[in-house]
């Protein structure tokens, strides 16, 4: 199979940082785009339809967490959110706004071409395993990666979308933090555990609360009717 080329849309409005990522990315055989602002970001992800957004929170016009709502409603797609502190990054966990990975400023450009492709490998891979899963009243097709409980269409984002494969593959066994953070994020240290707790959030509430229990001080396990 030909890959296509991938495409990255970058919106950040500091030209250094925007130069440098777009000229790395470019190297590593992507087609970039670069927006500077808050309603430049949300055109451009309309118009270019990118496999992966590099979005600043902190942009002219309105913010990144606003550019990542408003991708998100239109077309789920992995979202890599910079922050300018480690403190901020820990806010937007909290409040589970859709983003699929944090890197905080100053980052080395390898390490953020690193998380591009981690973002990219994981959208692939859930797309490779097309067995649809039913669960009591859910309902999960990975290929077309959608998502119904009671028969309404739920909305999810790719990572929240491969928290779920992940939890339904083995339904009402208790998965922990950090096997979670591995192997969905790819990361090895179990840092970043809240960035788990963040997504099980966003899930609980776009699917009902009652579907995702918590293990106190281990982890999630899906909970779904016969
Ligand atoms: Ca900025």
């Amino acid at each position: 199979m030909r890959e296509r080329q991938r495409r990255v849309l970058i919106v950040e409005d500091e030209p250094t940082i925007a130069d440098s990522v777009a000229a790395r990315l470019r190297a590593e055989g992507f087609a970039v785009h670069v927006a500077r602002d808050g309603p430049g970001g949300v055109a451009a992800a309309a118009s270019t339809r990118p496999d992966v957004v590099v979005l600043d929170v902190m942009l002219p016009g309105f913010d990144g967490l606003e550019v990542c709502r408003r991708i998100q409603a239109e077309r789920p797609v992995p979202v890599l959110m910079l922050t300018a502190r480690d403190d901020e990054t820990d806010v937007l966990v909290g409040l589970a706004v859709g983003a699929d990975d944090y890197l905080t400023k100053p980052f080395s450009i390898r390490e953020l071409a690193a998380r591009v492709h981690a973002l990219l490998r994981r959208v692939d891979r859930v797309v490779e395993d097309p067995a649809p899963i039913v669960l009591g009243d859910l309902e999960i097709n990975p290929a077309q990666r959608r998502v119904r409980r009671a028969g309404d269409e739920v909305h999810l984002t790719p990572t929240e979308f491969d928290l779920l494969v992940h939890l339904a593959q083995r339904p009402r066994a208790v998965q922990p933090r950090e096997r979670l953070l591995a192997e969905i994020w790819g990361w090895g240290d179990g840092a970043g555990t809240r960035t788990v707790d963040s997504h099980v959030k966003a899930l609980r509430r776009k699917l009902g609360a009652d579907l995702i229990r918590t293990v106190h001080g281990i982890g999630y396990a899906l909970e779904v009717g016969e």
